[in-house]
């Protein structure tokens, strides 16, 4: 019975392998890209953010807000990109 020669198993089973890393790779970038606005904020558009409140509801007193700095750094928000003014609004507030 003929045996198959070990350096065409061999290369056999690197094609699966490098098929392999292809996919895990290409997912592992496309499942990074996915995270970005997930891990990061979000753009204004995103939240429908407004340089108004709207009613009651405002930076001032949402919970991701970082009111500005006594060193004239201005306000931030952990959820939304960018500066962000106590009085402003967007659809991701929430009260503090
Ligand atoms: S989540 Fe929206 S409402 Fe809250 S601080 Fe950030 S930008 Fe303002």
């Amino acid at each position: 019975m003929d045996q198959p020669d070990i350096g065409t198993v061999a290369a056999d089973a690197r094609v699966p392998r490098r098929r392999f890393l292809q996919l895990t790779g290409t997912g592992g970038v496309l499942f990074v890209a996915g995270c970005t606005s997930i891990a990061g904020k979000a753009s204004k558009e995103q939240v429908n953010y407004q340089d108004r409140p709207k009613g009651a509801q405002q930076c001032s007193n949402c919970r991701f807000y970082d009111p500005p700095g006594t060193d004239g750094r201005t306000g931030t928000c952990s959820r939304v990109q960018g500066d962000v003014e106590p009085d402003d609004w967007c659809s991701v507030y929430a009260e503090n």
